[in-house]
């Protein structure tokens, strides 16, 4: 049974992110339905997968969770935006690879927010700091959170100038400014440690 904060983070998934999702990255392979089991601060995504920990639900913290959910449902998107750039996503054999998951999968929940979501994508970026401290340090899989914010800040520079308002008539700037930022990560330009 979910409880009522589950039903609300489940309820903004499918009538928010979801939708910024197949709007924004047509063809991405996103699951029906979230799924949400008893854990810590985690979740794991990939084609046609989801799942998130309620360790994220738990924090109570409506940007942390719209961030979380922009990220993991990211990793269900990551291998149809490599396609689309023209390099296949990276193997999960070693510790480099895992991390540029990571951070394709942070870049493209904000890329999605970003274009979709506008007053949410401003408020992860103003609570970067707090989200930052959230994530904690670097484990084997992942770029510690400051390093991570740190990643998104820099996209959020380039796409920034453009002006939230005029994304529809800037859209395709910022999409140049995106499609860098993540063949820098898949070419290995970007540090990650
Ligand atoms: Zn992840």
């Amino acid at each position: 049974m979910d409880t009522a904060q589950e039903k609300t983070v489940k309820n903004f998934w499918i009538g928010t992110i979801k939708p910024a999702f197949l709007s924004a990255i047509p063809g991405s392979d996103i699951p029906a339905t979230l799924d949400i089991q008893a854990g810590g601060i985690d979740g794991y995504g990939g084609p046609g997968i989801l799942c998130i920990y309620s360790g994220i639900v738990d924090t109570n913290d409506r940007v942390f969770i719209a961030y979380a959910l922009a990220h993991e449902t990211g990793h269900c998107a990551v291998p149809t935006i490599c396609k689309a750039i023209g390099i296949p996503a990276p193997q999960t054999v070693n510790q480099t690879d895992f991390r540029k998951h990571e951070v394709l999968a942070d870049l493209t929940g904000m890329w999605v927010l970003f274009q979709c979501c506008p007053g949410l994508y401003s408020q992860v970026i103003s609570h970067r700091n707090t989200i930052a401290m959230t994530l904690g340090a670097a484990d084997f899989q992942h770029p510690s959170g400051q390093k991570r914010m740190q990643i998104i800040d820099d996209l959020d520079k380039q796409l920034r100038p453009n002006g939230l308002k005029r994304i529809f008539t800037k859209r395709k700037s910022s999409h140049s400014y995106m499609v860098g930022m993540l063949e820098s990560i898949l070419n290995g330009q970007v540090d990650l440690n």
